[in-house]
């Protein structure tokens, strides 16, 4: 049983006897249905209609003379409700509607997944609650407004530290005495099997659409794919589509925070150990009993101290690299990249594209590097400006 889902060592599910039917439901599901004609008709309308997919590939030629290679964004900042996570959460509520379930259930964190899956609940009219630890709820009380606006109940968690994995625990708890007629949304390419899967199948259309405008416009592949990694499910939806091509280089970025060498980071990739959480075996933040580390960087859609197995495992093999940026980091290229483009990245994709400017000098000008932009910053503006005021530390590019 727990060699399912196996991504090398990582995977599997390590969760609560009474889940497991639970999960093997959702796997039957989801094995029935992905490649059914009607049910991918059914979403690539939706993903087409809804969420606005294809997205473009866009060379942006300001941001590349300024790192001295050639970037090229994949726009997912334009989909509906601004970033990929309705990818997902168009594809897990379909698949829930073919297996008749009525009502959805998620939680969030940032407050990002709980309103792609409150959209989505509206669109199908489905019943929807979303887990939300309070102290995220009090900070991210603009989504919670939006996920009740569109007939969402949001459920406040105060266990552990208030915060997304003790969200996560009580939606699975809470799916224990329900899975009759839930079915349970994860939110990214972590958790117990089948979600990694899942999860990675319905962000995959950004890889295999990004493959085909590269060598569509430049002609070839790229040289290097870079997306940020939370738990995972942009970076993987992205580098799906390049797996094979072993020339093309995936990088993965985390949320270094203040710093490595402090508690204040959320880099579970690069300082992370194995463990098992969220019903994973995979790379976690711990100490050295298991307990799990509070992580902490700028960016609250990347403040998780676990992350997708398949990533670990992509470690493990060298198949994938990952990278970890400061805070610093990420606050500057968030207004180098705003100045120079017009468009304004979401602090965790900000994520990747800091990592491109620390690549500035070792590359090729003619090399392309191709980037994930999984979200659009609107949601930011505020708290990159408090930063900015409390540190009294100001733009320092010119351009
Ligand atoms: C949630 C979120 C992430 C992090 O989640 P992944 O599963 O790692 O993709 C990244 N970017 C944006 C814009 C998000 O909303």
């Amino acid at each position: 049983m727990k060699s399912k889902g196996r991504y090398g060592q990582f995977g599997g599910f390590y969760v609560p006897e009474v889940l497991i039917p639970a999960l093997e439901d959702i796997e039957a599901g989801f094995d029935k249905y992905h490649k059914d004609p009607a049910f991918v008709a059914e979403l690539d309308e939706l993903y087409r209609t809804y969420a606005g997919r294809p997205t473009p590939l866009y060379h942006a030629k300001r941001f590349s003379e300024h790192v001295g290679y050639q970037v090229y964004v994949k726009r997912e900042d334009l989909l509906h409700g601004g970033a990929h996570k309705v990818n997902n959460a168009l594809g897990q509520a379909l698949l829930a509607k073919y297996m008749g379930k009525k009502k959805l259930i998620a939680e969030t964190g940032a407050g990002q997944h709980g309103l792609a899956t409150a959209m989505i609940g509206a669109l199908f009219g489905m019943e929807t609650k979303i887990f939300m630890g309070s102290v995220d709820v009090a900070r991210q009380n603009v989504n919670v407004h939006k996920m009740q606006l569109c007939g969402a109940e949001v459920i406040s968690v105060s266990g552990g530290t208030c915060t997304l994995k003790d969200a996560i625990n009580d939606a699975l708890r809470y799916w224990t005495s329900h899975v009759e007629d839930t079915f349970y949304l994860f939110g990214t390419a972590g958790g117990p099997h089948p979600f990694p899967t899942i999860v990675r199948h319905f962000q995959s259309p950004i890889g295999t659409e990004a493959r085909a405008q590269c060598l569509e416009t430049v002609g070839r592949l790229p040289d290097k794919v870079v997306a940020c990694v939370g738990g995972g499910s942009n970076a993987i939806g992205i580098f799906s589509g390049f797996l094979d091509d072993t020339e093309v280089e995936l990088v993965g970025v985390e949320g270094g925070g203040q710093g490595l060498d402090t508690d204040h980071h959320c880099a579970t990739l690069v300082k992370g150990s194995v463990g098992v959480l969220h019903g994973a075996q995979t790379l976690v933040l711990q100490d050295e009993n298991g307990q799990i580390h509070e992580t902490e960087c700028i960016s609250a859609g990347l403040d998780y101290p676990g992350v997708g197995p398949e990533h670990a495992h992509l470690k493990e093999t060298g198949r994938a690299k990952y990278f970890a940026v400061s805070d610093e980091q990420v606050l500057d290229v968030f207004e180098l990249f705003t100045r120079s483009e017009g468009i304004i990245p979401a602090l965790e994709s900000s994520h990747a594209l800091a990592h491109l400017v620390s690549l500035k000098g070792t590359l090729d000008k003619d090399a392309v590097v191709v980037v994930n932009l999984s979200g659009r910053g609107d949601k930011d503006v505020s708290i990159v400006e408090q930063r900015r005021s409390a540190t009294e530390n100001t733009f320092s590019y010119s351009i």
